[in-house]
């Protein structure tokens, strides 16, 4: 059983981002990029069904620049055994990204997609349901516990007040929830080993996919700043200030 697992490459979860001084954008020039959180989970998801034996090989894809096939070696070092990076210079939106992954996995042929449940930069959440929709398959979003037997997925997925558990027939597309596992780290051997696997390159027309954006950004601005707090005396102070000024008791 294939798995294709789709990667995106973001600014790092401990960059704090700012908004370009005219507010058309968000400035990353400079900034340190990794792999999308929630996509180290489905790479990790992916490695373990393959060294449970039930995938034989793990495919990662990426679209984005040319930097973008950092990501994908660093996919490789985590265990994928293969990468194909679709070079696309232009902004992409999750429409146009679920557009590519689709002519991807036509090619492909995995029996399991497995998608993070949404990039940390834009925060969208729309590719892997956009994916299943274009690709008529069933989808299980945010799961925190996969399964696979009889050629039946499984998946639990954690909803307000409880578990849902939903079986699915294959092909499907999952995206990762954050406790469905732990990502290892790359070692160092793995990182060497990762610079000669397979990584197949191919621009957006050889997919036949129209990637035009269908959203425009209007503007990008900061929360408002928090105001400064201030130190109470005592409880009755307090007790005071909750009652006549902020009015919660
Ligand atoms: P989003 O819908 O943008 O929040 O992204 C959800 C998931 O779609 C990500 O966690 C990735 O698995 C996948 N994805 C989004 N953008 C890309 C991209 N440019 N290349 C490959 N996968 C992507």
């Amino acid at each position: 059983m294939k798995i294709l697992v789709p990667v995106k490459r973001v600014v790092d979860y401990n960059v704090k981002v700012r908004p370009k001084a005219d507010g058309t954008g968000v400035d990353i020039a400079n900034v340190k990029m990794s792999m999308n959180p929630f996509d180290e989970i489905a790479v990790e998801e992916a490695v373990r069904m393959k060294e449970a034996g039930t995938a034989t090989e793990v495919v990662v894809v990426t679209a984005g620049p040319a930097a973008a096939q950092e990501t994908l070696r660093t996919a490789l070092a985590l265990g994928a055994d293969r990468a194909v990076h679709v070079e696309c210079d232009m902004e992409l939106q999750p429409l146009g990204v679920a557009k590519l992954l689709k002519a991807v996995a036509e090619k492909e042929a995995p029996q399991i997609i497995i998608l993070g449940k949404q990039a940390i930069d834009d925060d969208a959440n729309q590719t892997g349901q956009m994916l299943a929709a274009l690709l008529d398959w069933p989808q299980a979003t945010f799961a925190s516990k996969v399964t696979v037997a009889d050629g039946k997925l499984t998946v639990m997925r954690e909803i307000d007040g409880g578990m849902e558990t939903l079986q699915m027939s294959l092909p499907a597309v999952i995206t990762t929830d954050l406790r469905l596992n732990e990502p290892r780290y790359a070692t160092l051997p793995n990182i060497m080993k990762a610079k000669k696997k397979p990584l197949e390159s191919m621009k957006p027309e050889a997919l036949g996919a129209d990637i035009a954006p269908r959203l425009s950004f209007l503007s990008f601005a900061e929360p408002p700043k928090r105001q400064a707090g201030v130190k109470v005396a005592d409880v009755s102070e307090l007790l005071a200030k909750l009652k006549n000024e902020a009015k919660v008791l």
